[in-house]
């Protein structure tokens, strides 16, 4: 259960984030993905990330406090189109200090849009993660926008392609902030994680 959560500080560099005293987990995804409606939905707090049209907006990494004891980070949506290649650059050193450096991480959640077959940029970026250690899970988004059986083909091939990467399933879970679905079981992923 998440009874508080309190904007805490927002950085380019991973060395100015707070002291990694409290178990930590972050969330990245493709810019539009639905990253800042879930953050607001899991921490019943309509405001707390900024949902923003503008995809890409969001360029730093933000921390938030939860219930006084772990740290969620919203981290800035990757695969937004119109960034030159020099913004790009930054985003990838500033994510990949952030990700590779953190001591408390315990999980980096990447969300992944349900509606869409596997993309290569997300195949990409798990891979990536993959190859540098960083322990990560899957949040499928927006389970409410097409049938479930359209979802299921969505993550079905999505796991498929993590088989051929990783040789096996990461661990997943699919939401919608709309309707809530997933909320319950996300919450106390993160729980467990933090008890222990
Ligand atoms: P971000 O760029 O990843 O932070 O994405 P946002 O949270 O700003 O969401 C992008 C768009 O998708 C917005 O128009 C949201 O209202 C919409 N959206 C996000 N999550 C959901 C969801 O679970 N269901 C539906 N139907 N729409 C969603």
């Amino acid at each position: 259960m998440i009874k508080n959560a309190q904007f805490v500080i927002s950085n380019t560099d991973y060395k100015k984030c707070p002291e990694p005293t409290k178990p930590e987990f972050a969330f990245i995804g493709r810019s539009n993905v639905g990253k800042s409606s879930l953050i607001n939905m899991l921490t019943n707090n309509k405001n707390l990330a900024k949902t923003s049209g503008k995809p890409g907006k969001t360029q730093l990494i933000n921390h938030f406090v939860i219930n006084g004891n772990w740290y969620m980070v919203d981290l800035p949506g990757y695969g937004f189109a119109k960034v030159s290649k020099g913004i790009k650059s930054t985003w990838e050193k500033m994510i990949s200090n952030y990700l590779t450096n953190r001591d408390n991480l315990v999980a980096l959640c990447v969300l992944v849009d349900s509606r869409l077959e596997p993309q290569k940029i997300d195949l990409e970026f798990i891979t990536w993660c993959g190859e540098n250690d960083i322990p990560f899970i899957l949040i499928f988004t927006k389970s409410d926008k097409q049938a479930k059986s359209k979802t299921q083909q969505n993550i079905q091939k999505f796991l498929n392609e993590c088989v051929k990467i990783f040789g096996e399933d990461p661990q997943f879970f699919v939401t919608s902030a709309q309707s809530s679905e997933g909320k319950e079981d996300v919450l106390t992923f993160f729980d467990e994680e933090v008890k222990e």
